[in-house]
């Protein structure tokens, strides 16, 4: 099993709408919560959805729906174990879960 970068910490900025996380390797990611939520893995997202069978990674992080019908404001995030993260969402959806090893992939370049 592949070996992922450990988060050292994690930043919410509500305010102007993004998460950071830098890693243990000394990299250091900043997610619009925008297209976070619009990656979300959870069966209810993913669920019939038209990119499905593709891969996650295939996805634009910087595709931004114009019609956007869900919550981008991230009310808080939880710890899930020691592997991932569980997005709470302003409205009520906290089913996604953003392993290390997918968010870590998800890192805007
Ligand atoms: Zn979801």
């Amino acid at each position: 099993m592949a070996v992922f970068p450990y988060p050292k910490s994690i930043q919410l900025n509500r305010g102007e709408g993004w998460l950071q996380i830098d890693w243990q390797d000394g990299s250091s990611c900043q997610y619009p919560l925008a297209p976070l939520r619009e990656v979300c893995p959870c069966v209810q997202c993913r669920g019939g959805h038209d990119k499905m069978g593709s891969s996650h990674l295939d996805v634009d992080l910087l595709q931004i729906p114009l019609a956007p019908s869900r919550s981008y404001d991230l009310v808080e995030i939880l710890p899930v174990g020691n592997y991932a993260l569980q997005p709470r969402w302003s409205d009520g959806h906290d089913t996604g879960i953003y392993t290390w090893e997918f968010l870590y992939s998800l890192c805007p370049k």
